[in-house]
């Protein structure tokens, strides 16, 4: 439940912080910025990453809850002290002198704000075949770990469009006894990968896969098409999506990106480049969440969130220190 309403953001209204972005990231930095007594002010387009998931798992006491939901719950937390949260995008975002950034939102109001923090996620970008997109989150998945146990012991497919993919077929055989590794546009194991795959009973299997097929009965993936027409069954397919951040913002900020790569030096795509505690190349703008490490579960971006919150709010209080300073010794 919201315990307050959600406000339309009022135009060159100021707050401490301007948060980017209202998921798991972005609200829990929002709740430790409210508990400190800063006016901060959420920006939140709507769409977060788990959004087509029917459950989100592995966040200790809200295990299996929908992802909508365990959102609601945070903006309802923020609100309570104060913080709040509107339904906008922000549009850009710059450093108009020190320590203060104009934000532009989508519906025309624009607000400014002492310091940022970047919670805008990412998007997945989804292999080009008919029918995928679809199921995306549903039964075509990436993560064992978010998805994994939900499919357990059924046929699982795994779509090789990279070196990564025997280690997913790999990684994916904890889950089920049935997983096979479709070659698709992926290269070709080496001799090595096939007696890997071949101890741990995982077939391959040759040629482009054209299609996804769903089955009527409970609204499931049955099976993958290849050209030619075969149809392989399987109940869930395992595809490896490229992760790219939203970049309109971040190139109106001006802050720098990094290429993220697997241990292998496979490049999944990119992120903004930030320290530990999520500070960027630019003063004042900190980011958290799967912006800057797209690997980052919910309950790592909500940690990614409150530990950016806690630099944000220090950075703040010395800010606000310095000038103190400056007064007593002036008067
Ligand atoms: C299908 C799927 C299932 C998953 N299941 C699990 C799971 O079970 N357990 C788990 O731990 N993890 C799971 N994940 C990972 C999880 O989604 C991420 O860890 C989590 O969403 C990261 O939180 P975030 O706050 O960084 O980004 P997000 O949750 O994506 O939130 C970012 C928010 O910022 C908003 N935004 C973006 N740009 C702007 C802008 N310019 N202005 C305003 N708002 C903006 C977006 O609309 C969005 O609401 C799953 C991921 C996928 C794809």
């Amino acid at each position: 439940m919201i315990a307050k309403e959600m406000q339309s953001a009022g135009d060159d209204r100021s707050y401490d912080v301007v948060v980017i972005g209202g998921g798991a990231a972005g609200l829990s930095g929002a709740l430790v910025l409210g508990r400190s007594r800063r006016s901060v002010l959420v920006v939140d387009a709507g769409r977060p990453r788990n959004a087509p998931a029917a459950a989100s798992h592995n966040y200790l006491t809200r295990d299996g809850v929908p992802p909508g939901a365990l959102l609601a719950d945070g903006r309802a937390e923020v609100v309570r002290y104060d913080g709040e949260v509107v339904e906008d995008e922000v549009v850009t975002a710059e450093a108009v002198g020190e320590g203060l950034f104009r934000v532009a939102l989508g519906s025309g109001a624009g607000v400014t704000a002492r310091r940022l923090l970047l919670a805008s996620g990412m998007v997945d970008e989804l292999p080009d075949i008919p029918g995928l997109a679809e199921r995306w989150g549903r039964d075509v998945l990436h993560c064992p770990y978010c998805h994994g146990y939900e499919v357990r012991d059924q046929a699982i497919g795994v779509l090789s469009t990279g070196p990564m993919a025997v280690r997913q077929a790999l990684l994916w055989r904890q889950w089920s006894d049935d997983v096979r590794l479709f070659l698709h546009t992926g290269p070709e194991p080496s001799d090595e990968e096939y007696e890997k795959l071949a101890a741990r009973g995982i077939a391959v299997v040759d040629g482009e896969v054209t299609g996804v097929k769903v089955s009527g009965k409970g609204d499931r993936i049955s099976g993958v098409e290849l050209a030619g027409g075969t149809v392989v069954p399987c109940r869930a397919l395992v595809v490896a999506p490229r992760f790219d951040v939203r970049a309109k913002v971040i190139e109106s900020l001006g802050l720098e990106t990094a290429e993220s790569v697997a241990p292998d030096g496979t490049v999944l795509g990119n992120h903004v480049a930030a320290g530990p505690g999520g500070a960027t190349s630019v003063p004042g703008v900190w980011a958290a969440g799967n912006v800057a490490d797209p690997m980052a579960k919910v309950s790592i971006a909500a940690a990614m969130g409150v530990h950016a919150a806690a630099e944000i709010n220090f950075d703040l209080v010395e800010e606000e220190t310095r000038a103190a300073v400056r007064e007593r010794r002036a008067a």
